[in-house]
């Protein structure tokens, strides 16, 4: 539904900007790219009951900041417009605790605001951002490597405890929640990225869904080593508990707003902040994942907006 909704609108609306239906869009201002982003948080979908008001703040903006991160852009700059069923003190300066702590985290100022009321909590939120150089999907090259970021699985394995009870051990629980409910762009990464990198993706829906679109747009495919997944021992232990597959639940795990890049082999070494190689750039299109010496095809949950058949 949301994919027709986009592709209705990337053909009706002709008059786009030179870069359009990327992580963000850009345009180019004397030597430098200004990078623009939109995302929505609407709270039916994108709050689980673990969150505080604050937390709900934090995440419109890391959500907008992951996408210019995801193009190798520094965030500068932050908008929002929210829709409120109704005035409600507590719930309003939460939410704007929240989004004052995450441009404080990013070092961003805010720009512009508005508020309406509408049925339902929603909040759009825009972030720019600049960059010399652009991290683009479409780039990724044959023979390169495909690295990721941090570690995958966590927010998954969140929302199936809190929607589904599946178990978790006490000591766990923390952890494998910490990141559904205040996950941080990479901001420092995807700014040095443009030393390394030319191609780069965040992780809003998966995985699967985000190498797909690298390996749609750079007409490549991609080959992932299933044992090379960043998997905490928090989510391998609740897989286990679970009777989950730990590969399955990390390569669709949404939200995790960590950022997928490929980089030639001999720059690789130079890169100085923490990522894992998780695979090669290959000429066969589409997305495969080796598992103990076996190609196959990765099972796509369709994470969007906290719904995945796993659930
Ligand atoms: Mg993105």
């Amino acid at each position: 539904m949301e994919d027709e909704i986009i592709s209705l609108g990337m053909k009706t609306i002709k008059e786009k900007s030179e870069i359009f239906g990327d992580d963000a869009g850009a345009f180019r201002v004397s030597d430098a790219w200004m990078i623009f982003t939109n995302d929505m948080l609407v709270w039916s979908t994108d709050v689980v009951k673990e969150m505080s008001y604050e937390d709900v703040g934090f995440k419109v903006v890391t959500m907008n900041v992951s996408d210019i991160s995801a193009m190798g852009g520094k965030p500068m700059f932050f908008a929002f417009s929210i829709g409120l069923p109704e005035y409600d003190k507590k719930v309003e300066k939460g939410i704007f605790e929240g989004i004052q702590a995450g441009l404080k985290e990013y070092g961003m100022k805010l720009i512009s605001a508005d508020t309406n009321f509408s049925k339902e909590l929603v909040i759009d939120g825009i972030a720019i951002g600049t960059s010399k150089k652009l991290l683009l999907r479409k780039n990724a090259r044959v023979g390169e490597l495909v690295c990721v970021t941090g570690d995958l699985g966590r927010p998954l394995s969140a929302l199936l405890i809190s929607l589904k009870n599946f178990r978790v051990e006490e000591d766990d629980r923390e952890r494998i929640f910490e990141k559904l409910i205040r996950a941080k762009a990479r901001v420092e990464e995807g700014q040095k990225l443009t030393e390394f990198s030319e191609c780069g993706i965040d992780i809003s829906d998966g995985l699967v869904r985000e190498l797909k679109a690298l390996s749609q747009a750079s007409k490549v495919g991609m080959v992932i080593k299933s044992e090379n997944l960043p998997i905490s021992e928090e989510v391998k232990n609740f897989c286990e508990i679970n009777g989950l597959d730990q590969y399955l639940v990390a390569m669709n795990s949404g939200e995790e707003y960590e950022l997928v890049f490929t980089v030639k082999k001999d720059r690789v070494d130079e890169i100085n902040f923490d990522f894992t190689v998780i695979g090669e750039v290959i000429e066969e299109k589409g997305v495969f994942f080796e598992r103990n010496g076996k190609i196959e095809k990765p099972r796509d949950l369709s994470w969007r907006h906290f719904e995945t058949s796993i659930l």
